[in-house]
Formats: C-alpha cells, structure tokens, sequence
C-alpha cells in the first residue's frame, strides 16, 4: 500500500511508507510533525482504519490528475475548429482508453489522507456528499458503516 498523508498545516502531501515503527510523519514543506499510527492490516496492504485519524470511513475514486484532462479538452476543442470535431471524438476515445488503464485512489473522508493499491479496494463505497458533509462539517463519525441510498 502506497500511503499519501495531507499535512493539516499547509496541505501538502506528505509520501510515507508504512511500517509498524514509523510513528510520526514531517512534513517536507513545513515541517509540521503528525502523528500516525500502521498496523498489520496496512502492510498487508487492507485499509480497515486510517493510520493518520484512525477513522474508518473512505471512499474511492479514479486516480485521475484532472488538470490533465482539462488541458487535454481545450486543446481537442481548439483542433476541433479545423478538424470538424474528429480530435474531440479522439479524445474521448482517448479518455476511455485512458480511464480503463487509471487505478484506483482510497481517500480518508476526515483527513484527505490517499491510499493506493488497496487489496481490500471492492469493500471501499464510492464517495458521498452527505458522508463527506456530515464527517467534515458535524464532525460525524460513520465507523465504516457508509450510508445506503
Ligand atoms: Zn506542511
Ligand atoms: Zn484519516
């Protein structure tokens, strides 16, 4: 399991391989120091509670750099002009090819905390807004039970 923390000071992503002895994280631009706790079910690469906040409640969703995407719309939509639209049609044959080929990225709701290759990643719900808004905003802790709709 790959294991990207957010640092609450600055947010920015602090890289972190987990081990059962790393206890603490510093971050690299500010130096703020967090606490983090792995166990054995994160070496065995199952995320069952979150080594930063210790919460249970994640959700998954394409590990997808969307400025890339972005970038990539306005320049087929630009080529558009001369290409009678083909190029925007190749990008979206583009972006299928791309999405099927894109992992999957496990995010603590509380801490933004990224894990990757997840073994358990089937067991990981998507992301839900009222999740999201009753973990950030109340303070809700959902104990890896998620909401069904
Ligand atoms: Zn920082
Ligand atoms: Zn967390």
């Amino acid at each position: 399991m790959e294991v990207q923390f957010t640092c609450e000071e600055c947010q920015s992503g602090v890289e972190v391989v987990p081990t059962l002895e790393a206890t603490k994280t510093k971050c690299s631009v500010c130096e703020h120091v967090a606490q983090v706790k792995f166990s054995k079910d994160h070496l065995n690469g199952d995320l069952i509670d979150c080594p930063s906040c210790s919460r249970k409640d994640f959700y998954k969703q394409k590990d997808f750099n969307r400025k890339v995407g972005v970038g990539l719309f306005i320049i087929a939509a630009i080529l558009s002009i001369w290409t009678y639209g083909v190029s925007l049609i190749v990008l979206w044959l583009f972006d299928l090819f791309l999405f099927s080929k894109i992992g999957n990225v496990v995010i603590c709701y509380k801490c933004n905390t990224n894990f990757r290759r997840v073994k358990n990643l089937a067991e990981i719900p998507d992301f839900n807004h009222e999740m999201h808004d009753r973990i950030v905003y109340s303070d809700h802790n959902f104990e890896g039970k998620p909401l069904e709709h």
